[in-house]
């Protein structure tokens, strides 16, 4: 089984904290859905006749692509592997882009998940986050794709944002639960340099939160959106039974995938493939940076994406497939964190309780192989 990944790099303005790769160049659309018709082609191989299980259309703002256009890649994607047992195509959305027309094409498609891009539904917040829409309009998405019966709808907040504590979390926590969506995912803000909140933050001009109230604002999430019957089943994620992200679940259980798209990552149990190449030229030609990855990588990146995961460290699995040894030493470096109460072992796992996810970074840190 493995994924695959379309990025749509475009937007048409760019929120203060984001980092991902984006361009404001909505000219080049129509071009840049020519050339991934052509990456498709041209990565034929690359997942070794895999069956195809999840579709995902990320971006950028995917919702800026009329769905039939989506939809041609979605059967030319079919055309070359095998997608027979695709259960889950998902779009990520913005709210202002989910009209009637819109909706009424998405649903001659076969893309059968929403991810709205809300962050918060406070139009203050929204506003300082340099966001296209209002938490009216974001609600008003919500129900516009209920009404047209898409219930498949995941929304993001944003939380640990300088000047908006705890009350508009709450209001945003309280907003999000009456919609009646099964999936949430809810991500702390990082500022990072390369963006409008990164100069901020050298220039004086914001700050980041201190920790004591990151951990307020993380228990606030947990509590509220687990006691309204909500798994939190992944650091960042929360879902109603049955409702878990499988494509991005499969990212975190080192399933293959193959990202197309100026941006995007592939990675086929051998080795992970990636461009840096700006927009015009991944138009011009793909070009790809190719990592071969080690064992040691691949214990990494096992022992980062399990410990952000409800299930944890399989202990068999380490076992098997990186040697006794390796897990005597897993055993080793959790033993204070069992003690401190911030790991736990049960059935053959070494796990974070999920009240206790704030502190996964720390705690799979001091597991890496340097
Ligand atoms: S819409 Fe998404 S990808 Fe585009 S600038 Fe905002 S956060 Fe970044």
């Amino acid at each position: 089984m493995a994924g695959l990944y379309f990025h749509i790099p475009f937007c048409k303005r760019i929120c203060s904290y984001c980092d991902f790769f984006r361009v404001a160049r909505l000219d080049l659309l129509s071009d840049c859905l020519l050339a991934m018709h052509s990456e498709l082609d041209e990565q034929r191989n690359f997942l070794y006749d895999k069956k195809i299980d999840t579709i995902y259309f990320g971006g950028g703002t995917p919702s800026l692509v009329a769905p039939n256009q989506l939809q041609m890649l979605i059967d030319h994607a079919a055309q070359i592997f095998d997608c027979g047992s695709v259960g889950e195509v998902t779009i990520e959305a913005n709210p202002d882009d989910i009209n009637d027309g819109w909706i009424e094409q998405l649903r001659t498609t076969a893309i059968n998940r929403v991810s709205l891009g809300v962050q918060s539904f406070d139009d203050a917040e929204l506003k300082f986050m340099n966001r296209r829409h209002t938490g009216r309009e974001a609600e008003a998405a919500v129900m516009r794709l209920q009404d047209a019966g898409i219930e498949n709808i995941t929304i993001d907040l944003i939380f640990g944002v300088d000047g908006f504590g705890e009350e508009v979390l709450s209001q945003n926590i309280e907003r999000a639960l009456s919609l009646g969506v099964p999936h949430i995912s809810a991500y702390h803000l990082t500022i990072e340099p390369n963006t409008a909140f990164g100069r901020r933050l050298v220039r004086g001009e914001m700050c980041e939160i201190s920790e004591s109230q990151s951990e307020i604002e993380y228990a606030m999430l947990h509590q509220r959106l687990t006691a309204a019957g909500f798994e939190h089943y992944e650091v960042s994620n929360y879902a109603l039974e049955g409702y878990r992200a499988k494509h991005n679940s499969s990212y975190w259980q080192g399933v293959e995938y193959l990202g197309i798209g100026a941006g995007a990552h592939s990675f086929n149990g051998v080795e992970r493939h990636y461009s840096e190449q700006g927009i015009e030229e991944y138009i011009g030609g793909r070009e790809y940076i190719v990592e071969q990855l080690t064992p040691r990588d691949h214990y990494n990146e096992y022992v980062m994406t399990a410990l952000r995961c409800k299930e944890g460290i399989d202990c068999r699995k380490v076992a098997d497939n990186f040697g006794e040894k390796v897990l005597r030493r897993v055993k080793e470096c959790v033993a204070p964190w069992i003690d401190s109460g911030d790991v736990v072992v049960a059935d053959g796992s070494i796990k974070i309780p999920t009240a206790r996810f704030m502190i996964s970074d720390a705690v799979i840190e001091s597991l890496f192989e340097v």
